[in-house]
């Protein structure tokens, strides 16, 4: 049988990219399909101009210390517009280079929507049905939002990046990664942030001592944190602001709602019934260690696989995947110890084990280590705010099987420390290396 082309990708976004410029480089003809922009949600509207607001909130707090540094700034004033459209500026520059890199490795690409319609075609939005071998699904995920009256009224992290003007108030609703990192950015532009969550925690996946110091320092910023506030209805007022209602908890008055409760595998409407391909019970595509869905020849990578949703993930499995099917060398992903950050005010990290899962694991041998320290720029700058590094041991050996940092740059410390959890050293390693000083970092070396 021939086809049109070897690979039909849809889905243009971090994972669609890798694998399309891999296989291509294996010799394949490829093809991908993109409904939106080229770069997918990290590129356009997820973690780079995140990153990029997240930098432009520093100076809030860093021009208000100035002066205990000698320098007198008068006068400092925010211009969201101005970032804005700098930043957007920026997302039109990447997306202009992932499109070279398809260019270059000469795949076709379909700016329009695509859906499968058999195990070897897909329809294009245009109605053009396209042959091809394989057929990869990389078309991400999608945030929720909770079915209550007068949901509409809320917005997504999609639409923040491109807001008119900043709120004067602002409730975030969720507890994990855009919530923390979204709080920050608006208390830094000056908007009064509440965050609120379903539950008593923020962030699961990490340690509790580490979130219990974001959550006090959050609060301590003067972002109001409601717990188990159960959101049940919002109702628009005729000025415009928005009404929460929480049940027992009371009520929140509000200019803007944003969902940040999770994304959802886009896998609506994508034909994969069709195709017979099976889904979870969360829509997700299940795949198996090769990426390979139950229909032999359709596979899925990266956040509409819902394993882990990180586009350095999604990227090694587009590369693991055209390697496996295009450069006959199969290839696994390990996810064991994946480093991770939230880019919340201070930034936390973390690798391997919290201290809870390493107890569970290793019981009694579980020692940990920790360094609880105000970093020296805010000893001179008179911000009270600590720092705190954990380091999570087990067995008489103490291999290091967690490392967890709440403070400045922490995401940027904990790269590099997580090459030694990832590699399976011991505390002694770290004692052995000789401190960088002063920095923060070397307080993983110091560790008693
Ligand atoms: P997360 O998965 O981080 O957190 C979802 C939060 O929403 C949880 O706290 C959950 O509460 C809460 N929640 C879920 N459903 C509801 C509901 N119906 N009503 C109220 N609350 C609810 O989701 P995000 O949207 O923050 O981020 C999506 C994904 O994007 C992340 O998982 C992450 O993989 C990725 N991401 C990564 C970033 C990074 O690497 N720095 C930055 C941003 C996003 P509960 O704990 O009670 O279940």
């Amino acid at each position: 049988m021939t086809f049109d082309f070897d690979l039909f990708i849809i889905g243009a976004g971090s994972g669609g990219v890798r694998a399309a410029r891999i296989a291509a480089q294996h010799g394949a003809k490829v093809a991908v399909a993109e409904e939106y922009r080229v770069g997918g949600t990290c590129v356009i509207r997820g973690c780079v101009p995140k990153k990029m607001l997240v930098y432009g909130a520093h100076f809030a707090e860093d021009l208000h210390e100035a002066e205990r540094f000698g320098w007198d700034i008068k006068g400092a004033s925010f211009n969201w517009q101005r970032l804005r459209d700098i930043v957007q500026e920026d997302v039109t520059r990447l997306e202009g280079l992932y499109t070279q890199t398809l260019n270059s490795n000469h795949a076709t690409i379909f700016p329009e929507r695509a859906t499968a319609s058999g195990p070897n075609s897909v329809r294009l939005a245009s109605g053009k049905e396209v042959t091809a071998k394989i057929i990869l699904i990389a078309v991400g995920a999608w945030p929720g939002i909770p079915n209550i009256p007068g949901a509409e009224h809320g917005i997504t992290s999609n639409e923040i990046f491109h807001l008119d003007a900043l709120p004067k108030r602002v409730v975030i609703a969720g507890a994990g990664y855009i919530a923390n990192e979204f709080a920050g950015v608006f208390h830094a532009f000056g908007s009064k942030v509440s965050l609120i969550t379903r539950g008593n925690r923020m962030l699961r996946s990490y340690d509790s001592e580490i979130v219990d110091r974001l959550v006090a320092m959050t609060e301590a910023k003067g972002i109001d944190v409601h717990f188990n506030f159960p959101c049940a209805a919002i109702t628009k007022l005729a000025d415009g602001s928005l009404l929460l209602d929480g049940g027992a908890q009371g009520s929140i008055e509000t200019d803007m709602l944003v969902f940040a409760i999770g994304r959802t595998p886009k896998t609506e409407g994508l034909g994969l019934e069709a195709a017979g391909v099976e889904l979870d019970a969360d829509a997700a595509i299940i795949v198996n260690d090769y990426n390979q869905t139950n229909v032999p020849s359709i596979y899925a990578v990266g956040d509409v696989t819902n394993r882990v949703q990180l586009t350095p993930v999604a990227i090694r499995e587009g590369h693991a995947f055209a390697d496996t099917v295009f450069g006959n060398n199969p290839r696994t992903i390990d996810y064991n110890c994946i480093p991770t950050a939230v880019f919340s005010s201070p930034p936390i990290a973390g690798v391997g084990l919290t201290e809870d899962e390493a107890r569970a694991k290793f019981g009694e041998s579980v020692k940990v280590f920790r360094s609880d320290f105000r970093p020296m720029k805010n000893v001179v700058s008179g911000r009270m705010e600590r720092s705190l590094y954990k380091m999570v041991t087990a067995g008489a050996e103490e291999t290091v099987v967690g490392l967890h940092l709440i403070g400045p740059d922490s995401a940027e410390i904990l790269q590099a420390a997580a090459v030694a959890v990832k590699a399976g050293l011991n505390k002694q390693a770290f004692d052995d290396t000789v401190a960088l000083h002063p920095s923060m970092a070397e307080e993983l070396v110091l560790l008693k």
